[in-house]
């Protein structure tokens, strides 16, 4: 396939095709009585395949961790690539304006809305991740979704336990989409009540600039030593100025199935994001407010 660069190819269309894809999309829909979006217009980002901070990512979190160049080249073991002939495509779909409110409201448990969009609302980023390929497939770019690849799975990180062999937070705070919180969530322009996504394609773009010195500078504890509204949402105390605690996280995780199989008749893994939602960072990078 061809991979020359052309007007097709460009930022703009790529980013067309994808915010025509949430907006457009009957996917994108709850499936309640009255039609209701899921996901907000989505923020979209882009870095290079040839960025060290892949493999600055990697030595953090283990050797098993992808680079663009390895789930290309696991995917397309036919097709020659350099370094620098690869783009990471990612995308951030913000929750809705009413998800955030109701899952705000919520003192243990996720709310309703916010089930659904960790429920059907994933199964639309895998949709739109299937989407995103195929079209750039189309048009002579090879393309694979990491998060969708066969050789796709989890091992423990020395450092951080369970991790995963690509992160789409990651590739998003690469593709100069936002900033980690101390709740490890991703401060996005658009706040942290997100899900993200990301594709890797054989394609030469200039990457997004990254408007951040390090990787925790829109988290207010981290740049003023401020805040820390997500340690008091969070029903079980995993989060703390020294991070998130996962471990205390996951066991609150594992306990939210049973309620909300009984109170939403849905049956999935755990979810919860009371950390998400009615805090400084919810729905935008947050201004320090002794500046204000
Ligand atoms: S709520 Fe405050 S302390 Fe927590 S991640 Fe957001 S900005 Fe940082
Ligand atoms: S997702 Fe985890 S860290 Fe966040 S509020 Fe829930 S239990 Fe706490």
């Amino acid at each position: 396939m061809n991979n020359t660069p052309n007007e097709k190819h460009s930022a703009q269309w790529l980013s067309g095709f994808i915010t025509n894809f949430v907006v457009g999309s009957p996917l994108n829909d709850f499936g309640l009585a009255e039609k209701e979006k899921m996901w907000d217009i989505p923020l979209i980002g882009f870095s290079r395949g040839d960025d060290p901070i892949y493999r600055e990512f990697k030595h953090h979190i283990g050797s098993f961790y992808w680079t663009p160049q390895e789930i290309f080249e696991l995917t397309f073991s036919d097709i020659e690539v350099d370094l620098h002939d690869l783009t990471v495509i990612s995308w951030i779909l913000p929750q809705t304006r009413a998800t955030k409110d109701e899952n705000a409201a919520q003192k243990v448990y996720p709310s309703r809305r916010w089930v659904m969009t960790r429920d059907s609302g994933e199964k639309f980023n895998v949709a739109l991740r299937e989407y995103v390929v195929d079209t750039l497939m189309q048009n002579q770019v090879p393309a694979v979704a990491p998060m969708l690849s066969p050789h796709w799975s989890r091992q423990t990180s020395q450092r951080y336990g369970f991790a995963s062999f690509w992160s789409e937070r990651h590739a998003a705070h690469a593709s100069g989409l936002g900033t980690f919180g101390i709740c490890d969530g991703l401060i996005t322009p658009l706040g942290k009540a997100i899900r993200a996504g990301s594709v890797v394609a054989k394609l030469q773009m200039p990457a997004t600039p990254r408007p951040y010195q390090n990787h925790q500078e829109y988290c207010l504890y981290h740049s003023h030593g401020t805040c820390l509204e997500c340690v008091e949402r969070c029903p079980v105390k995993a989060i703390s100025a020294d991070g998130h605690d996962k471990e205390l996280c996951n066991n609150h995780l594992r306990k939210t199935p049973k309620h909300i199989l009984k109170k939403y008749e849905i049956e999935m893994d755990g979810c919860c994001g009371l950390c998400q939602v009615g805090v400084a960072c919810e729905s935008g990078i947050p201004s320090n407010p002794s500046s204000a």
